[in-house]
């Protein structure tokens, strides 16, 4: 079949995690214990068809393809071991953690050293693939782009490895023009780096569903974190229709459940910090109505203290007898006020950076009187950590062992105002890092069983898998003692 661009992703990315997002991180761990083909099954299994397309996939290239679209060319989202049955000019992939270079799975790889993870193993695969060689072989030019654009610069020799033509960084909207190009025959530049971004008319809502109902509310963050490369893009907040257009696309294609996503879902419609009992409430009431289930891709600490009643009235909307809690990533990263203050000036806002390990706790209280479980991440080796600051973490971190949570330390990885810096590698762990990870192991363990029970009840089929993923925790464990790091 022939068509103009074709888009595709490699196989970790295009699965639906049997509808748990939060099983998308086993995707970075690398090879294991567990035999790939299980390995698969479990994190990354094959995502439906229908009509031969893909039932669901990744956001990002829901994004891309509705632009096309809208623009007049032929475009769609195929699964990358489809690609032998077409012909195409351009072929599009989009990339999470090409090499395997993301806080999540440097810091697995710095625990169970077993390789390169399967995301990374996957993108090569796809790119070793017949198909992609016969595309290439009909002389379809390739564009790359997606959160893991910049780690090409890193690896320029892959890019004539695989004949990739370009790799493109910057929110997908603005790639139209490159695409274009490539279908003029135009030559592209290697590398293509877009600092502007699309107004939100410029933003297509998706014409096909994506992966696990997510749709976006907006995009931007106004906390200015240093490590973090979203804090670099302006804020913008689509209105209630844009994101309803999108949640009806996913329901009529039978979507069940939902992922309200943003930096920071509570500050929903707001240019400052505070958020809007109004708007969060009214957004959540729309999601219900449409989704079976909803959880939130992020939300901060910062944001709950500041108003823990809406905590409170979300809790009354999403939980009834379709579900029991919601989820929603929640980065603590460190419970050093000093840290705070140098690496991330307005994490705390609105309060001040001397009462953040204070807010935390506080949220930790609200969020889980509210039925909702976080997973929190931390960040080990920022550039400008001190002892000091690690033992501030530990000690909060102990202070949370009553919060139904996971939290996760990941390993510093330079992005953002920080690009310039030195990655963290786990040679360079400390005495009181281990401390730290150890503790944070010690807290995970004593909750992933019930979170697990949560997470897993419902499906007849996931009471039978459950029992796989705990094993999964155990042997990282295992391993973590066997090489060291926990003790
Ligand atoms: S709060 Fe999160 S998204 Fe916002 S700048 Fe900080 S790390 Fe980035």
């Amino acid at each position: 079949m022939k068509i103009d661009v074709l888009l595709t992703c490699d196989r970790t990315l295009m699965s639906n995690h049997h509808g748990k997002e939060f099983l998308g991180f086993g995707t970075s761990a690398p090879p294991n214990w567990i035999p790939e083909l299980i390995f698969r099954q479990l994190f990354f299994p094959k995502m439906k068809k229908v009509d031969g397309l893909p039932w669901q996939a990744p956001y990002g290239l829901r994004k891309i393809e509705a632009k096309l679209i809208d623009e007049g060319i032929d475009a769609i989202v195929v699964d990358p071991d489809d690609l032998a049955g077409y012909k195409a000019k351009v072929i599009g992939i989009y990339v999470m953690d090409a090499f395997g270079w993301g806080p999540s799975s440097t810091t697995f790889a710095g625990i169970m050293k077993t390789g390169e993870p399967y995301l990374a193993k996957y993108f090569k695969k796809l790119l070793q693939s017949k198909g992609y060689k016969k595309l290439k072989a009909h002389g379809a030019k390739t564009i790359v782009g997606g959160p893991a654009a910049w780690q090409f610069r890193f690896k320029p020799e892959f890019l004539d490895e695989y004949g990739i033509d370009c790799v493109f960084e910057g929110e997908g909207e603005m790639a139209v023009h490159l695409i274009k190009k490539a279908l003029d025959g135009e030559e592209l530049p290697k590398f293509y780096k877009e600092s502007k971004v699309p107004a939100i008319e410029e933003i297509p809502e998706i014409k096909r569903a994506s992966v696990n109902g997510l749709v976006e509310i907006g995009r931007g963050c106004p906390r200015g974190c240093k490590f973090c490369s979203v804090t670099l893009r302006p804020l913008r907040w689509y209105p209630y229709e844009k994101i309803e257009k999108e949640m009806k696309v996913n329901v009529e294609a039978g979507v069940k459940g939902g992922i309200l996503h943003a930096e920071d879902v509570l500050l929903y419609g707001q240019r400052g910090v505070i958020p809007n009992e109004e708007k969060i409430v009214k957004l959540n009431e729309m999601a219900k109505k449409y989704y079976n289930i909803i959880s939130w891709s992020h939300a901060s600490f910062a944001a709950v203290a500041a108003k823990p009643k809406i905590i409170e009235k979300v809790a009354e909307i999403i939980c009834d007898e379709k579900q029991r809690w919601w989820g929603a990533e929640m980065g603590i990263e460190t419970g050093s006020p000093e840290l705070i203050k140098k690496a991330m000036p307005a994490k705390a806002k609105p309060f001040k950076p001397e009462e953040y390990p204070e807010v935390v706790k506080q949220a930790a209280g609200i969020i889980t009187d509210n039925n909702m479980i976080p997973a929190c991440t931390l960040i080990a080796g920022l550039p400008e950590e001190e002892e000091k600051d690690i033992i501030k973490t530990i000690e909060l971190i102990e202070d949370l062992k009553d919060f139904k949570s996971l939290i996760v330390p990941l390993f510093f990885v330079p992005m953002g105002k920080l690009k310039e810096k030195d990655w963290f590698r786990k040679e360079e762990m400390s005495e009181l890092h281990k401390e730290l990870f150890i503790k944070c192991m010690l807290h995970n363990l004593r909750w992933v069983k019930e979170i697990t029970n949560d997470y897993f009840r419902g499906k007849k089929v996931h009471s039978i898998i459950k029992p796989f993923y705990i094993l999964f925790v155990k042997l990282i464990e295992w391993q973590a003692k066997k090489k060291g790091v926990l003790e």
